[in-house]
């Protein structure tokens, strides 16, 4: 099936070439209440959480994102970016560093929690608060761009570490940051010779596809290879406008990678993670992983259980083309790293074989070959030694 991408009515009050600017969608972001009264009919929960502003997470969207939202306060979109007084009840969990990010801070503004990769937040700034966000202990600190001597202590500690193959730009949103700086940044890195691969992780894709120009992705393609890392959560997110941000990355050699979050009222059915990923490999964007939502503060009313997300796994694995189909993962609280989930098919096993039942219920069995003759470890050394990155991984 030919996927079909709806354009986003631009309001009668607004130019063309205003709305498609993307500093102004930042500049005309609503942030207020009598900025949200202008476009939205709130809901008693909503407009109880404007009055208690100051203790629920930064509140901001673009007006393109908001023009997503539908009029009911239950719309999937509106739930992402509509605070609640919701998020002052009382939680079963609510963690304000889910992730125990500020124990893997080695550096001002690096997470390294894997051997091989860092992040490096290089903004506090998103153009929209998300209300699910996993960082609230430091985005929307309104830092724009990292201070001169934070930035070279950063990269400094890149540097140093040879280990660091791989750096994630994260934030905020790295795309809110100029194209100058982008540039500057993606240049430092490169200047370093054991950094292999660039990520950017953004939302703006989702929420300011007019962020995505030709200059933006000749300035990524220029520092290749740059991986970008989207985060698309609901079909509808995909308009026109979106879709071609993201091929617009792929046309010029940057690979799309999704990464969605399930939500409670927003994505957790089946048919809807479905119809996300298939509309994203129709665009050449690849679904990479599906979390479960972090306890973060606020977050109690978005969460699923995680048998719930187990549960909208099975239903897709073997439904869904092995290139659709995003792992699902949980971030372990407190910075325990990633735990995957995949569905179980084993049965039974011993040493001589192994039993399955298969996603549509088919049974079989897999006999391991006599094990005198399988090379053990150091047998196979010899015809592995010639690769230094063997070596690497295991120093
Ligand atoms: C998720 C994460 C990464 C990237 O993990 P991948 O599985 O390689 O995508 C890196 N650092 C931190 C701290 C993370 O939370
Ligand atoms: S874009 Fe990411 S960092 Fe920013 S508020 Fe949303 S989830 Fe948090």
């Amino acid at each position: 099936m030919k996927f079909d991408f709806k354009p986003t009515t631009i309001p009668d009050s607004v130019s063309i070439s205003d709305w498609k600017n993307w500093t102004w969608q930042l500049r005309n972001s609503l942030k207020t209440y009598k900025d949200f009264i202008g476009h939205f009919d709130l809901s008693l929960e909503e407009r109880e959480a404007f009055n208690h502003g100051e203790e629920v997470f930064n509140i901001r969207t673009t007006p393109y994102y908001a023009q997503l939202a539908g009029k009911s306060s239950s719309d999937p979109i509106r739930r992402i970016l509509m605070p609640n007084i919701l998020e002052l009840a009382a939680p079963a969990q609510a963690m304000l560093d889910p992730l125990g990010e500020r124990k893997n801070n080695p550096a001002p503004r690096i997470i390294h929690r894997y051997p091989d990769r860092v992040l490096f937040l290089i903004t506090d700034i998103c153009s929209v608060y998300c209300r699910f966000c996993t960082r609230k202990h430091f985005t929307g600190q309104e830092e724009a761009f990292v201070r001169p001597d934070e930035y070279e202590k950063a990269l400094n500690y890149i540097k140093t570490h040879a280990g660091i193959r791989e750096v994630i730009l994260s934030g905020g949103d790295p795309l809110t940051v100029g194209d100058a700086q982008l540039d500057r940044t993606l240049f430092d890195l490169r200047k370093i010779d054991h950094v292999e691969i660039i990520r950017v992780g953004t939302r703006m894709p989702v929420v300011c596809p007019m962020r995505v120009s030709e200059d933006v992705v000749r300035i990524l393609r220029k520092h290749k290879p740059v991986f970008l890392m989207s985060h698309f959560n609901h079909p509808r997110e995909l308009t026109a406008e979106a879709a071609a941000a993201v091929e617009l990355f792929v046309d010029h050699g940057i690979p799309v990678m999704n990464q969605m979050v399930l939500l409670n009222g927003v994505n957790n059915h089946p048919a809807i993670v479905q119809a996300l990923s298939r509309r994203l490999l129709y665009l050449r964007a690849k679904p990479y992983y599906m979390f479960q939502c972090d306890p973060s503060r606020g977050t109690d009313h978005l969460r699923t259980s995680i048998e719930d997300s187990l549960q909208i796994q099975k239903e897709l694995w073997g439904n869904l083309s092995g290139l659709a189909m995003p792992n699902f993962s949980v971030d372990i609280p407190d910075g325990g790293g990633k735990a995957y989930y995949v569905p179980n098919y084993e049965v039974f096993k011993s040493e001589e074989k192994r039993s399955y039942q298969g996603w549509d219920g088919i049974a079989a069995e897999y006999m391991n070959p006599s094990a005198a003759q399988i090379l053990k470890p150091q047998d196979a050394e010899m015809y592995y030694q010639e690769w230094e990155d063997l070596k690497g991984a295991r120093t």
